[in-house]
């Protein structure tokens, strides 16, 4: 419930045009004007020609796994043994895990490393916090490095060396994600704040196998920062069909923030681990077991599965990457006749493009990881990376597009999300297929829930007030867009700098 009434006056509200007052009542967008008189009560607040967006989306999170990783300390720039155990050191010092809970480090990468990495460098990194188990995990994740501590508390007390490789740290694995669900919500606290402040009204979860219960569980307890649509997974497909809730459904007691979400299936894997399923074979690997990347949820599998969901109310959200799952994909949504979306599309026909239109699939697209992943692309889909991240044709197509990050896999920020799309260029690199980068009007798009750029009356009062221009931004400064407020159904839920 909000009583509150709100006027921002003088916001710029899009590319061009004069500046409007944007008057916010009973959670809604009540009116855009270019003069709206205040009345006695209302909480007028001066944008000052500073523009004003419908709140932001990112349509593909996996928020528990995303909260975890920013409690994790970054290895990376490690340069030896010696620098890595000093970056633990210090954390250990600084910042030290809550009681019980492990020291978790990721990224390092060893092999140029002049110094041995060994489970006596980490004990005698902190001898105060001898205690404390530590666990670095490589970049590749192919091994794991551990003090005293965690070689005790897993059974690996008689390791010669400390580094676990490949199924020997499997448990390890596991076990460092068991976090106990008041501290995970406690960390939620925190990083929905921190995504409110980057002018996030909402998300897309779609951690599996179903975070539903968990996200009611939050908002009731007070977590109002973000509205949290959460999709479930084929593994609890059967539950999810006899609870009865549809796509789209609002969970009661929540204030209207939670909603059941998408049914995520997983059809091929990924193009680093070159499992993505692509008409064309990769590259070494012709005479392999998996020439053409892997598909996991076959045709004959998948139809069935996307029509009892779509049969209980539930839009399919399917994983495709490859050219050739993609087109499968599709045939599913048009054997189906369901509409939904397919999420990532990296690498598509000419073909398909016009499909997604036709069949009313929106592609759910993650633009930064074409910024991790170009170098990749470039050698394993060599000759064919002007289909790839192909925003641009799929717009030109009529498709419609949804901007997401996949946190943990690139920062939940829909800045970021958005420079990628726009700019296609990171770090200074030239732009990588910059025919594929999309105009500034049409991610912000693609990132909101109306799928418009601009407010409307009407709308939900899910808002964003920026720092600077969006529209005349060069692709750095849309990275790092100062967010001067946000507000969500009428409530600020984030408020610096108006
Ligand atoms: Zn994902």
């Amino acid at each position: 419930m909000t009583t509150t009434t709100t006027l921002l006056r003088g916001a710029r509200t899009g590319p061009s045009g004069p500046l409007r007052d944007v008057l916010v009542s009973g959670g809604r967008v009540a009116n855009i004007a270019e003069r709206i008189p205040a009345e006695p009560g209302w909480e007028v607040v001066e944008v000052a020609g500073r523009t004003v967006l419908p709140g932001l989306w990112d349509h593909h999170v996996h928020f528990d796994q995303w909260i975890m990783a920013r409690q994790r300390l970054d290895l990376s720039g490690a340069a030896s043994a010696a620098e890595a155990v000093a970056l633990v050191a210090e954390r250990l010092r600084t910042r030290p895990p809550e009681p019980g809970l492990p020291l978790v480090g990721y990224g390092f990468r060893d092999a140029l490393w002049p110094d041995p990495p060994h489970r006596d460098l980490l004990d005698d990194a902190a001898p105060e916090a001898a205690h404390v188990p530590v666990i670095l995990m490589s970049g590749d994740l192919h091994c794991c490095w551990i003090n005293s501590a965690a070689a005790r508390r897993y059974g690996w007390s008689e390791h010669p060396t400390g580094i676990l490789r490949e199924s020997e740290w499997q448990a390890i694995q596991q076990d460092i994600t068991n976090v106990p669900a008041p501290l995970l919500d406690g960390w939620a606290e925190v990083a929905t704040a921190e995504a409110a402040a980057r002018g996030v009204v909402g998300v897309v979860e779609l951690e599996a196998p179903w975070r539903l219960d968990a996200w009611t569980r939050r908002v009731r307890a007070g977590n109002r920062a973000l509205r949290v649509v959460c999709g479930v997974w084929p593994a609890l497909l059967e539950e999810a069909v006899a609870r009865g809730l549809r796509t789209g459904e609002v969970i009661d007691g929540t204030g209207g923030l939670v909603e059941m979400g998408p049914f995520k299936v997983i059809t091929d894997g990924s193009l680093n681990t070159r499992t993505a399923y692509c008409h064309d074979p990769y590259p070494g690997l012709e005479d392999g077991t998996h020439p053409h990347g892997m598909l996991l949820v076959p045709p004959d599998e998948l139809v069935p599965m996307m029509e009892k969901a779509w049969a209980a109310g539930l839009r399919p959200a399917v994983h495709a990457i490859g050219d050739w799952a993609n087109n499968l994909a599709l045939d599913a949504f048009e054997r189906v006749g369901a509409q939904g979306a397919i999420e990532h599309a990296q690498l598509l026909d000419d073909a398909d493009l016009g499909r997604f239109a036709a069949l009313g699939v929106v592609a759910s697209v993650q633009p930064e990881h074409a910024m991790d992943d170009r170098d990749v692309a470039d050698r394993i889909w060599a000759g064919r990376t002007g289909r790839a991240f192909a925003f641009g044709a799929l717009l030109a197509a009529g498709a419609r597009l949804a901007l997401g990050s996949d946190a943990p896999v690139s920062p939940l920020d829909p800045w970021i999300t958005m420079a990628a799309a726009v700019d296609r260029g990171r770090d200074g690199r030239q732009p990588w297929h910059p025919e594929q980068a999309i105009p500034i009007e049409a991610a912000i798009a693609a990132s909101t829930r109306t799928g418009r750029a601009e407010l409307a009356a009407g709308d939900e009062a899910d808002l964003v007030v920026t720092g600077a221009d969006p529209f005349t931004a060069s692709g750095a400064e849309l990275r790092a867009m100062p967010v001067a407020a946000t507000m969500l159904g009428g409530r600020w839920t984030w408020r610096e700098a108006v």
